[in-house]
C-alpha cells in the first residue's frame, strides 16, 4: 500500500484530500506546514506527497527546496490556489514532479497520483513491464517470452520512453533534443531510421506497437 503525505494548513481541504485518498486504497498522513512535512519524512515512510504552497512556518517552495537539497527525489504533486504560470514555474524550478490548480478535481488529482507513482518505480526500478515484454535499463535487453534481445543503446532509450508513457505522442523534435546532441547534425530523418528499426524489430510483439501519428510523431499503443 502507498502511503501519501498530505501538506496542507486549511484542515478543510487537508481532510477531503484525506477522505478521497483513503476511500481510493492508500494510507495517508497529514501535516499543516513545511516544518511538519519534513519531521514526518523523517519518521514515516512516504511514497508522495501532496503539497499545498502558501503554508505558515514553511511554505510548499521552501519545503521543497530543502528536500530536494537533501538528495531525496519523492514525487511531489503541488496544489496551486491560482493558474498563474510564474507559481507553476517556480513549482518546476524548486523540484516538484507535477502541479494542479485548486479546487481539486477528485479524478484528477487520483489519476496524477497513479502516473506519478507508476514513474516513480520505472525511474527506481529501472525496469518496465509490459504484458509479456521486459525491458532492462542498465543493459539496454528487452525479454519477450524468455528470448533475449539487446538493443543499441539510443533504440533502446527512445523505446523504453515511449512505453514509460504508452499513447502519447512524441514529435521527431522533442526525440531529437532528449536523444541526440544539440550541436550534432541530427535530421528528423535520422529520427525516422530508428523508429523504423525498433518497428520492424517488434513487429511481432504481441504486446505493443509503435504507430505514427500524422503530421506529428510517434506512440507506442498497448495490446490487450
Ligand atoms: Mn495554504
Amino acid at each position: 500500500m502507498f502511503t501519501i503525505l498530505i501538506v496542507e494548513d486549511n484542515a478543510n481541504t487537508a481532510r477531503l484530500m484525506e477522505v478521497v485518498l483513503s476511500q481510493n486504497g492508500y494510507e495517508t498522513l497529514r501535516a499543516s506546514d513545511g516544518v511538519k512535512a519534513l519531521d514526518a519524512l523523517a519518521q514515516n515512510h512516504v511514497d508522495l506527497i501532496l503539497l499545498d504552497i502558501m503554508m505558515p512556518n514553511m511554505d510548499g517552495y521552501e519545503f521543497t527546496k530543502i528536500l530536494r537539497e537533501s538528495g531525496s527525489q519523492i514525487p511531489i504533486l503541488m496544489v496551486t490556489a491560482k493558474d498563474d504560470k510564474d507559481d507553476i514555474r517556480k513549482g518546476f524550478l524548486t523540484g516538484t514532479d507535477d502541479y494542479m490548480v485548486k479546487p481539486v478535481d477528485e479524478i484528477e488529482m487520483l489519476l496524477r497520483i497513479q502516473a506519478l507513482l507508476r514513474r516513480a518505480k520505472i525511474a527506481a526500478d529501472k525496469k518496465l513491464v509490459i504484458g509479456g515484454t521486459v525491458l532492462d535499463y542498465d543493459s539496454f535487453t528487452i525479454t519477450t517470452n524468455n528470448e533475449e534481445l539487446v538493443l543499441p543503446k539510443k533504440e533502446f532509450q527512445i523505446l523504453f520512453k515511449f512505453l514509460s508513457y504508452p499513447n502519447k505522442t512524441f514529435t521527431r523534435h522533442q526525440l531529437m533534443d532528449e536523444f541526440w546532441d544539440a550541436d550534432s547534425q541530427t535530421e528528423e530523418r535520422t529520427v525516422d531510421v530508428h523508429i523504423n528499426r525498433l518497428r520492424e524489430r517488434f513487429k511481432n510483439s504481441p504486446d505493443f506497437e509503435i504507430v505514427t501519428v500524422r503530421g506529428l510523431g510517434y506512440k507506442a499503443v498497448k495490446k490487450e
